[in-house]
């Protein structure tokens, strides 16, 4: 077996490997077009190599080296639509079919021409670097960057770079005057090696962006509470945890604040439990659109609710609570389906040194108790530290966010 045909055989299971990972993450992950893409792309992959261990047996070679040319193709095409698909752009269809047709149609023209010629190589080249340019242009269009997108980025270039290096590197070596000479040419060896290298480090790469997209994706979905569209309590202690720590790694003051729907079972009572569910939702969406964009906003259980706002202190922080307030009891009926305004009652507490999270609920949630025994519809502060719900008289509501 030459070095070449060696190269082949890692070739051609490597595509098969890629093709069944990206084919499980496609049967695994119902919406993700991109993976499908991916695993028909790369399952081409397979019918290329077989192509190619085929054509040096043929007796007139045409047919078969034009099939490998078109099915390469094809797959390098699969690789960008699947590719654009995952990123959420839409696939640049037009200029890859008029890229693909022109590209067959060159190479039905250059069949003929002797294997050997520099133009020839060329024409035959460029398609696959123009396919690559194509990818790298999808690669740019997605807006959030990370190292694997850079380096799928790095990849598509040097793929593009090596499809047009080739013609210069066969020229150079030559690349064998028949099918039979090429399998066994030095050239041949060379060109299948970097391309298993670059389909090994192409398809690698692209399965990490898949798995980090959907394991991101499935603890954004686990983390949000599906009716408010908030956090729900895990995605509050988590996220709350982090921006604490970084509030109190960095100095900056933060509050918690604590909100609880007035007679909400009253509600539910009199308009039924899907109106108590919309007043909910209302209740999200104020709490939302008072609040800075790097608030941590949870739905933390029923009609209670949690706002950590790092940068604010107890004068700001109260401010928020009091402009919620305002702006959910102004609300017209047609946005709460309610015939009277509905209420909340907040509580404020600010962050203090080596405060958990659980410590600061607790000093909210006490100043939400006090809020709701001075009658509802109002926002208390916890004096830091003084709370005589925070310290021994939690029993009725302080100790419900202890962990
Ligand atoms: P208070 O002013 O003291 O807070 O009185 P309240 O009636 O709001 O408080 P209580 O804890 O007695 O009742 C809360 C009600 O919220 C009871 C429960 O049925 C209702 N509830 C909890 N989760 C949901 C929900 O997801 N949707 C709806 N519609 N109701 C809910
Ligand atoms: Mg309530
Ligand atoms: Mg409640």
């Amino acid at each position: 077996m030459s070095a070449a045909a060696f190269v082949l055989a890692i070739n051609l299971f490597v595509a098969g490997i890629f093709a069944t990972a990206f084919g499980v993450v496609a049967a695994y992950q119902r919406s993700a077009m991109g993976a499908r893409w991916l695993a028909f792309a790369y399952g081409l992959g397979v019918v290329d190599v077989v192509l190619e261990f085929i054509l040096p047996y043929q007796q007139d070679h045409r047919l078969v080296s034009f099939g490998i040319f078109a099915v390469f193709l094809l797959a390098l095409a699969g690789c960008v639509i699947g590719l654009a698909h995952h990123y959420r752009i839409a696939p640049p269809w037009t200029v890859l079919l008029v890229a693909v047709i022109t590209s067959l149609a060159v190479n039905i023209a250059i069949l003929d021409m002797p294997r050997a010629s520099f133009a020839r190589n060329l024409l035959y080249q460029a398609p696959y670097a123009m396919i690559q340019a194509i990818g790298l242009s999808v690669i740019m269009a997605n807006k959030k960057k990370a190292a694997l997108d850079l380096a799928l980025l790095a990849i598509y270039f040097l793929s593009a770079l090596h499809f047009l290096a080739k013609p210069v590197l066969a020229t150079a070596i030559g690349s064998g005057a028949a099918p039979q000479a090429y399998m066994s040419s030095t050239y041949a060896a060379l060109s299948q090696t970097v391309g298993a290298i670059l389909l090994i480090a192409n398809g690698l790469i692209m399965l990490l962006i898949i798995l980090r997209d959907v394991m991101a994706e499935m603890t954004a979905r686990s983390e949000t509470d599906a009716l408010s569209g908030l956090l729900n309590r895990r995605g509050f202690e988590d996220r709350g945890d982090r921006a604490l720590a970084l509030a109190t790694r960095s100095g900056v003051p933060a509050v918690m604040i604590v909100a609880d729907l007035d007679h909400f079972k009253q509600i539910n009572d009199t308009y039924g439990h899907a109106a108590g569910d919309d007043v909910i939702s209302a209740f999200a969406k104020v709490l939302q659109e008072c609040a800075a964009p790097h608030a941590v906003l949870g739905r933390l259980g029923g009609e209670e609710f949690g706002a950590f706002l790092p940068g604010a202190n107890l004068t700001t922080g109260k401010l928020y609570a009091e402009t919620v307030r305002h702006a959910f009891r102004g609300l017209p009926a047609g946005a709460t389906g309610l015939k009277t305004p509905a209420t909340a009652s907040f509580g404020v507490a600010q962050l203090m040194p080596y405060d958990h999270l659980s410590d600061l609920l607790r000093r909210a949630d006490g100043a939400l108790y006090e809020a709701k025994s001075e009658g509802r519809d109002c926002v208390r502060m916890a004096v830091p530290g003084m709370s005589r719900h925070a310290r021994g008289g939690a029993g009725q509501s302080g100790n419900r966010f202890s962990s």
